[in-house]
């Protein structure tokens, strides 16, 4: 059972990993898609937290893969769900803010795309969704497009965006979630990357941080 830590408040048990893609333009150019957001699912048992606070999760390497990439992403805690959700709705749903990473099989996607095959071992394996811990919504004073999200490997920046360049916000993406699926309490909603994906090595460490938000999130992939 994967529990979410919520600052200042008890933890909370995650129910079913939404996923959007490219829900940021310039990703969905680099990686030669079309920019029209797309949702996959991930198990729970893919989450991961860090050990301590400030430690870094240590993550194993996916069977059969050797391209392990980092998507830095907002991720949404919610704390109501429903069907059928207006936008405003969407938005009183999402209950906490935490910082992920998206880590992804970039090879056995590539072979699933290519063969028609769904994402799920890419996206799904042990330790494919290390989150940070989540700031309470009501605790925020910016509107959503002021949150900042940055990813560095080895102290090389990679990415650096605000959610002000998604396609769909948070309350939007909520919003069309609920007209595809049954959203519950404690569902979780990874809200897409922006530009800049690529690569994290064996041994090599990728620090996720949000000034807004005041996370950082660790994440080592184990040498091989
Ligand atoms: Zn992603």
């Amino acid at each position: 059972m994967s529990e979410v830590v919520v600052r200042g408040s008890a933890p909370v048990r995650a129910g079913t990993i939404y996923a959007l893609g490219r829900n940021y333009a310039e990703h969905a150019r680099e990686m030669g898609a079309p920019a029209e957001p797309v949702v996959f699912l991930m198990p729970a048992s893919a989450l991961a937290f860090a050990p301590a606070p400030g430690a870094a999760v240590e993550i194993a390497w996916p069977e059969g893969s050797a391209e392990v990439h980092h998507e830095v992403e907002l991720v949404l805690l919610l704390g109501a769900g429903g069907t059928g959700l207006t936008r405003a709705e969407g938005e009183a749903a999402i209950a906490a803010v935490g910082l992920g990473i998206d880590l992804t099989a970039r090879d056995l996607q590539a072979h699933a795309k290519a063969k028609g095959q769904p994402w799920a071992r890419s996206k799904g394996f042990p330790g494919a969704a290390p989150v940070s811990e989540f700031v309470p919504r009501d605790a925020l004073r910016l509107p959503w497009g002021g949150i900042d999200l940055s990813l560095a490997v080895g102290g090389a920046l990679r990415q650096s965006d605000r959610a002000a360049s998604m396609l769909l916000d948070p309350p939007a993406i909520v919003a069309q979630l609920s007209r595809w699926f049954a959203l519950e309490p404690g569902d979780l909603v990874f809200t897409g990357t922006p530009a800049g994906v690529g690569p994290i090595g064996p041994g090599e460490e990728a620090v996720a941080r949000s000034a807004a938000l005041g996370l950082e999130l660790r994440v080592r992939m184990a040498t091989r």
